[in-house]
């Protein structure tokens, strides 16, 4: 029953996509609190196959803006693909903040079967599925990395997919943009001399990036 309602979600996901109906509600979201979360759920799988899943999250992970729901699907889809294609060993789920602080990016490596070099750019097409064998195990019906490119996507981030071979395991990178009022908030100070009741004009398509700018700039 349970294959049964996940295949009918993506279905009705694709739809949705192919409609132009996706409906995506983005806010300022704790990226790391969520990874912890979908972690722990996807722990069981893991330990049932003997896989360790190692979680790396740093302290400072900035907001992102994304949408919670559909963010968990997307993570979940891709550590359960690792966990699903990964016989042995372990997987491993690490967190980082570009240099210029404007993307996080969640990597989630396995040490799985891997994916030959001249089949790594079909992994998106919807319905494909690499070895026919292992939908037999496994289930699934080759519509998550078609579903998850496409919401991601909406969101303004990216999804990658990379590996050394076959054998060899596999990465898939989600990089999700930072909340534009963190980046604001981290913008550096101006130092000089102003005068003491200064008129500014603040402007940006944003109205909570505008509120955050307009809040440090009053309070300072
Ligand atoms: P499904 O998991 O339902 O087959 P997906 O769209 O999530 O569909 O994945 C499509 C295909 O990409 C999988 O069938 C598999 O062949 C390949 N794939 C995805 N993730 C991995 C991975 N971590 N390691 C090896 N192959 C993968």
């Amino acid at each position: 029953a349970l294959h049964l309602l996940s295949l009918m979600d993506d279905i009705l996901d694709l739809s949705r996509i192919d409609a132009g109906r996706l409906d995506i509600t983005l806010e300022t979201l704790d990226l790391a609190a969520l990874i912890v979360e979908v972690t722990a759920l996807t722990k069981v799988q893991a330990d049932d196959k003997g896989l360790a899943l190692l979680t790396e999250v740093p302290g400072d992970v900035p907001p992102v803006r994304a949408d919670r729901s559909r963010m968990r699907q997307i993570l979940l889809n891709v550590i359960g693909n690792a966990i699903k294609f990964t016989e042995h060993g372990t997987i491993r789920v690490v967190t980082a903040t570009d240099s210029d602080g404007a993307i996080v990016r969640v990597d989630v490596t396995d040490t799985g079967m891997g994916i030959a070099a001249e089949q790594q750019h079909l992994l998106f097409e919807k319905f494909r599925q690499l070895d026919a064998s292992h939908t037999r195990k496994h289930g699934g019906a080759g519509l998550g990395l078609a579903i998850s490119k496409a919401l991601i996507e909406r969101m303004g981030g990216r999804i990658q997919v990379r590996s050394r071979g076959q054998g060899l395991g596999t990465t898939v990178t989600v990089a999700v943009p930072v909340a534009r009022a963190t980046l604001l908030g981290a913008a550096p100070t101006a130092v000089g001399t102003v005068s003491a009741h200064p008129s500014i004009l603040l402007v940006g398509q944003d109205a909570a990036a505008r509120q955050a700018m307009a809040t440090a700039l009053t309070s300072s």
